[in-house]
């Protein structure tokens, strides 16, 4: 069982490579962004105050997210890709605390490398290609920008949390889909 973490900053293709994994590997995805979103949509008022956060492009606390996580490791059977998750340090750590008290553990953390210059472009296209009534409330430039500096301050320092354990990959992800997704698969065949 080969349980994944792809990091990368917003915009870099987790959500698309997790879903190519999902349909072809039998992997089961959690995205930390659609478990919040769906906890938006609930219309509760922890939904309001996740929203008003996301909205922002700021961190929803990490014991929010976390309980999430465990919610579905316990409940769903299949090797994981975890996608936008762990964000963190803080998170890394509980996230492994956690799989090794159910005697689980993550194989390989593949970190998807994209320029961070060109992510506003593919955001503003996502903008564009999107209608007003599937539009995230957080797919704007200034979002993007304060995301892009959160990944920064926040989540690079995975990198090499992760290079120390001995589990980290890193694809080009400036190529095609296709391309990022072959790649993929050779590392997690290693
Ligand atoms: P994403 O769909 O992964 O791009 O995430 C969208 C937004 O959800 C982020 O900008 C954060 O506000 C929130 N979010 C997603 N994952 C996490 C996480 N692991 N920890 C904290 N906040 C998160």
């Amino acid at each position: 069982m080969s349980n994944l973490i792809l990091l990368g900053p917003p915009g870099c293709g987790k959500g698309t490579q997790s879903k190519i994994l999902v349909n072809s590997k039998n992997f089961h995805q959690i995205s930390t962004g659609d478990l919040l979103r769906e906890s938006v949509n609930s219309g509760s008022n922890t939904g309001q105050a996740i929203k008003e956060i996301m909205e922002k492009g700021d961190l929803v606390p990490d014991n929010m997210v976390i309980k999430m996580i465990l919610d579905v490791i316990e409940k769903v059977k299949k090797k994981f890709i975890f996608d936008g998750f762990p964000r963190n340090i803080n998170q890394a750590e509980q996230l492994e605390r956690s799989l090794a008290e159910k005697e689980k553990k993550i194989d390989h953390v593949i970190f998807i490398n994209v320029r961070l210059n060109i992510l506003e472009e593919r955001i503003k296209k996502r903008i564009q290609e999107s209608d007003q009534s599937n539009r995230r409330d957080d797919d704007n430039v200034k979002t993007l920008l304060k995301r892009v500096e959160i990944y920064k301050d926040l989540t690079l320092p995975l990198l090499d949390y992760y290079k120390e354990k001995n589990l980290l990959w890193e694809v080009n992800g400036m190529q095609s889909i296709e391309d990022v997704s072959t790649k993929i698969s050779e590392i997690i065949s290693n």
